[in-house]
């Protein structure tokens, strides 16, 4: 049902297409949409042309049980944790909790951060899948943790973060948790997750345009902000600002001050890709008509037949369980093949797989990796010519 209605939307879906998790398919409604767009900027000028964004931000936000007030869009994932991370006034000598699977920009981004501010990263322990350890995530916690950071879902690897304990034990102990949720978010349950923020991406599992991320942050507080003021997420205040305490603040210049908006509005500046979020507003709303638990038990399906089907195929083996729910399947290679051979290999032959390079997630991959990621409605026999041609590499 929901592989006739993906491809329906669609008047075409490239055949051998297996990169949903690189960039999905976006469906016909959301390229003339964005398309629409643009010629309404020309005819009516741009800054006339904005459309409202509440019924996106409404339809973002319920995948992971927020408001519209608490969306932002920036231009990707990367620069969404980079605006949440870079913007979060933790203290020197702040504890940020994170695990080996963490995407490559992600720990890039806290390294940096905690060399120039004094935070001290501290690695959760995890088990084989790169999944954390609860019992040792609780201890962390007791010990002092200021932040937990963790992909739900990691580049590398199919295998899914127990983000209701994860986020359960986090609340309780009073720590803010940013779950990124590129991989996740329109393929494995968000809901109950109770993050303090979330970070995702509109191409992948959402089907949304390229040049479109998001943060979600329903538990935001007055630490967080974006790392630079802009003049569409803050406002001038006059000099002295009311309620301002007698007296200025150490390292307050004189004259007027700004305060960021409410909500996530903060985050966003006043230019933007129009159109490509107006994509990505129709791209979540499609999710939604589909039916998110629908379409998530459809990827699960889509991964456990993918698994049978590669795993042992020309020696390549799958690294996740067969049964985990998502549709990220990975392949190590047998001794003497290479994933990035073999993905521009496959590529000659029409079947588009990607590969997770070390780069992606330093601490955990050894070697890169094949991944596979049908998008839905891929037909079993997609999966069956990627097989053979696996047996003849
Ligand atoms: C893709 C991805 C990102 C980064 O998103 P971009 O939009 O490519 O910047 C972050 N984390 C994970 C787990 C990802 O898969």
């Amino acid at each position: 049902m929901i592989a006739e209605r993906w491809r329906a939307a669609r008047s075409s879906v490239p055949p051998g297409h297996l990169d949903a998790a690189g960039c999905n398919v976006p469906s016909d409604r959301v390229l003339d949409a964005m398309v629409s767009h643009l010629r309404r900027e020309r005819e009516r000028g741009g800054y006339a042309a904005v459309p409202g964004f509440t019924a996106p931000r409404s339809a973002l936000a319920a995948l992971t049980g927020a408001g519209a007030a608490d969306v932002a869009f920036l231009e990707s994932g990367t620069a969404a944790m980079a605006a949440l991370l870079g913007g979060w006034r933790l203290r020197p000598g702040a504890r940020v909790g994170f695990t080996r699977a963490e995407y490559g920009s992600t720990l890039m981004l806290l390294r940096r951060l905690a060399g120039e501010r004094g935070w001290t990263l501290a690695e959760l322990p995890a088990d084989d899948h790169a999944r954390l350890d609860l019992d040792a995530l609780s201890a962390a916690l007791r010990h002092g943790l200021d932040l937990v950071t963790l992909p739900h879902l990691p580049s590398h690897r199919g295998t899914a973060q127990p983000v209701r304990e994860i986020g359960r034990l986090c609340r309780e102990a009073g720590v803010p948790l940013v779950l990124d949720v590129c991989q996740s978010l329109g393929h494995v349950d968000v809901t109950g997750a109770g993050a303090t923020a979330y970070v995702g991406t509109s191409r992948k599992w959402l089907a949304g345009p390229r040049g479109v991320g998001f943060l979600i942050v329903p538990g935001l507080t007055g630490d967080m902000d974006a790392p630079a003021p802009t003049l569409g997420g803050h406002v001038w205040l006059p000099d002295p600002p009311p309620g301002m305490p007698p007296g200025m603040p150490p390292g307050m210049q004189p004259g007027p001050v700004t305060r960021p908006l409410p909500g996530a509005a903060r985050y966003e500046s006043s230019e933007s890709a129009v159109a490509a979020r107006v994509g990505l507003g129709v791209a979540v709303l499609e999710h939604h008509a589909l039916g998110p638990a629908e379409v998530r038990a459809h990827l699960a399906g889509l991964g456990a037949a993918a698994r049978h089907t590669l795993d042992g195929r020309g020696g390549w083996r799958v690294v996740e369980p067969y049964e985990e729910p998502s549709a990220v399947v990975t392949l190590r290679p047998p001794p003497g093949a290479d994933a990035v051979r073999t993905a521009a290999a496959a590529a000659g032959a029409g079947l588009l797989v990607s590969v997770a390079p070390v780069a992606r997630a330093p601490l955990d991959l050894r070697e890169p990796v094949l991944r596979v990621s049908p998008p839905p409605g891929t037909p079993q026999e997609t999966l069956d010519a990627l097989a053979r041609f696996l047996d003849g590499c």
